[in-house]
């Protein structure tokens, strides 16, 4: 059996690992992002390459390439970090690929961290055979991949599929990257927990409830799962909330179908930890929104591969891109 190196690089963790061409991790392991500089980063991907490719060769596994999901945007044919994102310090403008070369000679390919959940949920999760389909994750941020007529839709220069900045309201709160009432603002998690302090502030019943009470003064406290927990509990503000983050979402969501035409949109993400009733409410919303021709065929579908899926997709690029290869041996 043939294995590939898999690096997921986020803003707080990398994930690296040993993964086979059907995406089981064989061994993983995690470390903080480094917030020096980008040299900091480059020294321990160096490091991890080297140590897994010994461990490879201990245990006598045979490694075809190395697969890199990072934020931001990538140029993918160059194998080169254009503009990361403001969660990883000084991650910008880095030939990665020529870097990492150096010290290898295995094939390396580097794409945008959500372009390889797309990718991972489409080779081998939820959209398996599907071939115009999106992919959002709603965690910190919303992040979108688009795969439209089998291949990943990268746009000129590696920004395209930037979904979670469709804005669903024009005159609505700043976003973080400069544009206003993007959906990310209402659906990602920082969204509903910002939505429901909001809503704690404006809160003045002093005889009220009194979850509201308590976190009213520990704003603090609220993240969006105790929105969820409050909202699955019937508290009318976290109901509200909650709505509100459905609703912009699945207004974002119709759009993206007008845009794109995909069969399959797939939701993942830490958000989705919910569970079923949060997909069944975006597809009922969507279900009396935009052009029924479009809308109506498309399924609503949760990613398949949990929370490993960014380092799978990452892992499986040397298979889909480089080497034509029979996995079924
Ligand atoms: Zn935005």
């Amino acid at each position: 059996m043939e294995y590939s190196i898999g690096i997921d690089i986020g803003g707080t963790k990398i994930a690296a690992g040993i993964i086979s061409r059907e995406g089981s991790v064989l061994i993983k392991k995690v470390f903080s992002t480094p917030q020096e500089t980008k040299n900091s980063i480059i020294q321990l991907l160096e490091n991890i390459i080297f140590s897994l490719t010994e461990t490879a060769r201990t245990e006598e596994k045979k490694l075809v390439g190395i697969g890199i999901g990072t934020a931001g945007q990538i140029d993918f044919e160059k194998g080169k970090v254009l503009s990361g994102t403001a969660n990883i310090r000084d991650w910008n403008n880095v030939a990665l690929r020529d870097i990492l070369s150096k010290k290898t000679d295995l094939p390396i390919y580097i794409e945008n961290d959500v372009n390889v959940l797309a990718l991972a949920e489409q080779q081998l999760g939820a959209g398996r055979n599907v071939e115009n389909l999106i992919c959002l994750a709603l965690g910190t941020g919303v992040g979108g991949g688009v795969i439209t007529g089998g291949e990943l839709l990268r746009g000129a220069w590696g920004g395209g599929a930037e979904l979670g900045h469709i804005t669903v309201n024009m005159n609505g709160p700043l976003c973080n990257c400069g544009f206003q009432g993007c959906v990310e603002v209402y659906s990602s998690g920082t969204g509903i927990a910002r939505m429901m302090r909001e809503e704690l502030d404006a809160y003045r019943d002093s005889e009220g409830n009194n979850d509201l009470l308590y976190y009213q003064k520990h704003p603090k406290e609220v993240t969006s799962r105790l929105v969820f927990e409050l909202n699955n509990a019937g508290n009318e503000v976290a109901v509200k909330v909650v709505e509100t983050a459905i609703n912009a979402l699945s207004y974002a969501i119709v759009s993206m179908i007008h845009t794109f035409n995909p069969s399959m949109i797939i939701l993942g993400g830490g958000v989705l930890h919910e569970g079923e009733w949060f997909i069944q409410k975006v597809r009922e919303r969507i279900g009396i929104l935009g052009i029924r021709s479009l809308v109506d065929p498309v399924e609503i579908k949760s990613a398949q591969l949990g929370d490993d899926a960014g380092l799978i997709g990452a892992a499986i690029q040397p298979w889909v891109y480089g080497i034509d290869v029979d996995v079924t041996n």
